[in-house]
Parts: structure tokens; C-alpha cells; sequence
């Protein structure tokens, strides 16, 4: 593309890393002095590259082409978890900030054009992506009013205290966007252990999660023989190791299964539990595979239940359904990546992101560059340069091939 600078976007991302700089990564949650003042430098390069970009009402950066009437929408988030990496997010901003600067280069007043978004709060300081999803209509002002981060800040009296509250709120337009593309690193180990310079995500994975309750009696744990005891904990722990094989046995090749919350009571060395309790949690990309995993283990539960005088019950306490993203889509990134002659696999994402979101209402596609170490949400999350480079050449490409499909008009077929 026309005015594709690739030092620049290098330079550019290196210059948003400074803002809320910590040793080597970056921290600047939502809606901080920080975070704010990263949304207004990218403002002001957007508006640098021609494009009418204001922060809404929520802490979201929007930059609209200002004479086309079809844009491919491009971005992803600027905030961080506490003390996270450089690139979690900012990759996407800057890799969009890249495109819409090399297409209003080179296709100035075209009728389709490139809209760049940076999304309040992805990372959830107050509201997991709070603003993805105000963006779409899935959420509205209203239903941040008890919103606080961990450290009691209220997200309404934070927005009144940097003067965005009451601005108007960014919304995604069906009739302008006809699609959504978002950079990101992987966030895990598959693409750099493989030697894999791009990954296209196939879709972003939904979960289940089950708490299981283990009903017994509290006795001593001395003097009551094993034989007489109605013991929560040994009940839970036992059960624990066969749901995970039970699970993963119900799941497919790329099921993952997670116990991360376990408690008894009443938590004493010499007492037998009374009461155990875990929460089981499981993804996959498909919800009929996750309905028949938690079939399984509804199942184990049934036929453990009342054994040793130990009554199990469960319920469900989080469902999040998979986002399948756009088939057309990634086959313009697989076609790019060998254009620019990087190799590049086809993955699921275990992570949520913005494009889960988008990709429930407009055609949505993510493109993974390699994760050092697999590691993220850290000072140590890190990209090599050069895969930086190779990622943004096969994102910049995509997007070329992308606009040149949607045709002069806007109205050509993804
Ligand atoms: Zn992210």
C-alpha cells in the first residue's frame, strides 16, 4: 500500500510503550491519567492521518474516514491489566493506525475507507470489554453506574473527574462497518514453539462453569474410624481428578478443563470437612462440544452422589457462548501472509477480546503475532521486532485486499 511505513508503525508503537511506562512493560489501567493520556495522543495521530477522531462518553477513541460511506473498521484496546506488557492491545491500535494512514494515502475521499478504534477498558479495570461492548448496544451507560475497580474507584465518577462524562458514545454503525479486523499478540505459546510467524484465529472459545458442592458431617479427625466418616473433602478431591479426565474424555482435541477454586470447612487440620466446594470451569470453540461436557459431568456427579454420605450437588454459574470468526476473512489473511511470504496457521483463541464482541454483529477476523515465552499480562510480554514486522506486513495486506473487495462503491462481497 501507498505511504506503508513500516519504521514509523515500529517507531509509533514504541512511543505508546513510554506512556505509563513500568520497567519493562507498561501500566496504564482504564480510565487512569495515563490510559487518558495515551487515548489523546492516539486522537491526535488519527486526526494527523485525516481522519475525524474524537474519545466518547465511555473513554473510547474513535476515528471515523470522514467522506467515506463504507469503512473496514480496524483496532483493538490502549488500556492494560496492572503492570502488563507493550503490546497487549497497542499492537492493534497502532497496526490500524498504519492502515488508515497508507489508505487515505493512497485512496483519498474513496468512498470506502478505514475506521480506527481504541476500546475503553478491554482489559476489565472496571467492566471486561465495557467498551466493545457499549459499542455494539450490548451494554449501556446506565449499567456501569456500580461499576468500581479493585481499588473502590467508581467508572462514573472517573469519567466525570476526566470530563468525558456526557460525551457522546462511539457506536458501531451496520450499514458503514462492514467488517472488523484486530491485531493482537497470542498470549500463548502455540505460534512461537511452532516457528509460526502469524496465526489467524479461527474462533474465540466460550466457557461453562459448574460450582460443585460436597454435602458431609464434621467429626473429629482423630478419633472417628475412617469407615464412619462422611468426608466432604476426600469426596471432593476424588471427584476432582475423575472430572477432569471425565471432561477432557467428553471435550475435543482442543477442550481445556480448569479447577482454580477449591474450599472446605471448616478449614481445620483436625477436623473432617462438613461442607467442600469446587468451581469447575471448561472451554471449547463449539457449544454443542461444551453441552456435552458438562452432559458428562452432570452424569459423574449422579453416580458419586450419596457415596460415603457425601451429598453432591452443582449448579451452573457462568455460560459465554464462542464467537466463530469470518471465514472470508481469514482467508484474505491466510492470502496475505503468503504474499509476504510468512508462515501462518489457523488457531482458536482461549483468550477473549473485542473482536468476540465485534464478531457478533459485523464479520470479524484476529491475527496473532508470536508471544515470547507464550507470556502476556506481564512486564515480560514481549514480541521479536521482526515478527512484529512480519505480522504487521501480512495485517496491512489483508486489509488492502479486504478494502480492494469491498470495491470503489463499498458494496463488493467480503
Ligand atoms: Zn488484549
Amino acid at each position: 500500500m501507498n505511504g506503508f511505513d513500516e519504521d514509523r508503525t515500529i517507531a509509533d508503537l514504541r512511543r505508546l510503550a513510554e506512556i505509563g511506562k513500568f520497567k519493562t512493560g507498561v501500566h496504564r489501567p482504564a480510565l487512569s491519567d495515563v490510559d487518558i493520556e495515551a487515548r489523546r495522543w492516539l486522537c491526535d495521530e488519527m486526526r494527523a492521518a485525516g481522519l475525524d477522531a474524537e474519545i466518547d462518553g465511555v473513554g473510547t477513541v474513535l476515528g471515523r474516514a470522514p467522506r467515506a460511506s463504507v469503512a473496514l473498521l480496524l483496532g483493538s484496546h490502549s488500556d492494560t491489566v496492572p503492570f502488563g506488557g507493550w503490546l497487549d492491545g497497542a499492537m492493534g491500535c497502532i497496526f490500524a493506525l498504519a492502515v488508515a494512514r497508507a489508505w487515505s494515502a493512497t485512496a483519498p475521499g474513496a468512498a470506502v475507507g478505514v475506521d480506527v478504534v481504541s476500546f475503553t477498558d478491554e482489559e476489565g479495570t472496571f467492566m471486561a470489554c465495557g467498551g466493545s461492548r457499549v459499542f455494539c448496544g450490548d451494554l449501556r451507560l446506565e449499567d456501569f453506574d456500580t461499576a468500581r475497580s479493585a481499588s473502590g474507584e467508581s467508572f462514573t465518577e472517573r469519567l466525570r473527574a476526566l470530563g468525558l462524562a456526557g460525551r457522546p458514545l462511539a457506536r458501531l454503525d451496520p450499514a458503514r462497518h462492514r467488517a472488523f479486523l484486530e491485531a493482537h499478540i497470542e498470549q500463548g505459546p502455540r505460534l512461537i514453539e511452532s516457528g509460526v510467524a502469524v496465526g489467524a484465529v479461527s474462533g474465540i472459545v466460550g466457557l461453562r462453569r459448574r460450582r460443585v458442592t460436597f454435602h458431609g458431617q464434621a467429626d473429629h479427625a482423630g478419633t472417628t474410624p475412617m469407615s464412619m466418616r462422611r468426608d466432604a473433602g476426600a469426596a471432593m478431591h476424588a471427584f476432582a481428578v475423575a472430572a477432569v479426565e471425565t471432561l477432557l474424555a467428553a471435550g475435543s482435541s482442543e477442550s481445556v478443563c480448569n479447577i482454580g477454586v477449591v474450599s472446605v470447612k471448616p478449614g481445620a487440620a483436625n477436623v473432617v470437612p462438613h461442607e467442600a466446594e469446587i468451581v469447575v470451569e471448561f472451554r471449547d470453540l463449539s457449544t454443542p462440544v461444551m453441552e456435552r461436557m458438562d452432559e458428562a459431568l452432570l452424569s459423574l456427579i449422579a453416580a458419586r452422589d450419596g457415596a460415603g454420605g457425601v451429598r453432591i450437588e452443582s449448579a451452573r454459574i457462568g455460560a459465554i457462548e464462542p464467537t466463530q470468526m469470518d471465514a472470508r476473512l481469514i482467508a484474505h489473511i491466510e492470502r496475505a501472509a503468503g504474499e509476504v511470504d510468512a508462515s501462518y496457521m489457523g488457531m482458536p483463541s482461549g483468550a477473549g477480546h473485542d473482536a468476540m464482541i465485534l464478531g457478533r454483529r459485523i464479520p470479524a477476523a484476529m491475527l496473532f503475532a508470536p508471544s515470547v515465552g507464550g507470556r502476556s499480562h506481564h512486564i515480560s510480554e514481549d514480541t521479536d521486532e521482526a515478527d512484529i514486522r512480519r505480522a504487521l506486513r501480512v495485517y496491512v495486506r489483508a486489509a488492502q485486499s479486504i478494502l480492494h473487495a469491498l470495491g470503489s462503491d463499498g458494496r463488493g462481497a467480503l
